[in-house]
């Protein structure tokens, strides 16, 4: 039988092969760069990313007309590592559930419906309400950008959790006592080393109750920022004992400040409060120009844990990073 390889044929076997060969170098291509865009998706998505570690100390009543005068080593020390501002405005009234809700969803007060200090829920139908029935906050975008992240938080206070959305937590709770801010800085550091949470939010009270007391601005006062500011530098000693300083974002941020024995009104006095950031890539040493809002500081935190914004959030992510 004659072999029907002719030199044609080879010609277009050749030609066959060299075609499949190209067929086969397009669809390798096109997997290596189909990869590439998947991969360039799950960044952007944050899927199988390691969620950014947080830690937030909310300071109750700790205004920033009272600072300049005050040593505060561990706090200026932080400073000088991050991003700052004293010229943080609370929203009206100056009141805490009011303003701790928009430091945490964004919202201004007409938007998010808290109008009083201990309110527990809107007061006002608040669009964009999830099921939890309270205004999505930077932690509900963070459980659900990262579901498998650690969320708990730690209150002297226990209003604030109201302003929280204790659904995205895993584990929340009020501290063993009030006012007490050394051993709530040993449960904050028990907890922070023992279960490594990813974001983390603590509620300190006594120096606002030192300010109802004895009048923001009084030695007692004072007193109460120095106790303070010594717990903020147990918080970073361990921290740094257990190598987790460098890739940890801090946070520290006040509802409001005082005038004389109370706050609520509209003064600068009551209004301006501290709001400082340290962590990687973020400015060293910048104090931040103009005015913050309080809901600035939801809008933020987002950015910098990279969470999308809401669209209908009034606060704007100030710039905090290189
Ligand atoms: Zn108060």
């Amino acid at each position: 039988m004659r072999s029907i390889s002719t030199p044609s044929m080879d010609k277009r076997a050749q030609a066959g092969a060299l075609y499949y060969c190209r067929i086969n170098t397009i669809f390798v291509i096109m997997k290596k760069y189909l990869l590439i865009v998947m991969a360039f998706l799950a960044l952007l998505t944050g899927c199988g990313k390691t969620p950014p570690r947080m830690v937030i100390l909310g300071i109750d009543g700790w205004g920033s007309a009272y600072l300049d005068s005050l040593p505060m080593p561990n706090i200026r020390g932080l400073m000088a590592e991050g991003t700052y501002t004293f010229h943080k405005r609370s929203v009206m009234p100056s009141s805490s559930a009011i303003n701790w809700a928009s430091i945490f969803n964004g919202l201004p007060t007409q938007l998010h419906g808290f109008t009083k200090w201990n309110s527990k829920a809107p007061e006002f139908p608040v669009a964009d309400i999830p099921d939890s029935g309270i205004p999505v906050t930077v932690f509900t975008l963070y459980r659900e950008r990262y579901p498998e992240a650690k969320v708990e938080a730690l209150y002297e206070w226990d209003g604030v959790k109201f302003a929280l959305d204790t659904l995205a937590f895993d584990l929340q709770r009020k501290t063993l006592a009030e006012d007490a801010t050394d051993s709530t800085t040993t449960e904050v550091i028990d907890l922070l080393l023992q279960d490594r949470p990813d974001l983390f939010y603590v509620h300190y009270d006594a120096v606002d109750h030192a300010g109802h007391a004895f009048g923001w601005g009084s030695p007692e006062y004072n007193e109460q920022v120095a106790v303070m500011d010594r717990n903020v530098g147990r918080i970073l000693d361990a921290f740094k004992e257990a190598g987790m300083y460098d890739d940890t974002y801090f946070v520290l941020v006040s509802d409001h400040g005082g005038r004389k024995n109370k706050h609520g009104g509209p003064s600068v006095l009551e209004l301006e409060a501290p709001f400082i950031i340290v962590g990687p890539g973020i400015k060293k040493g910048a104090e931040l120009e103009g005015y913050m809002l309080q809901y600035d500081v939801a809008a933020t935190l987002a950015s910098v844990l990279g969470l999308p914004i809401p669209s209908y959030w009034r606060g704007r992510s100030v710039p905090v990073k290189d």
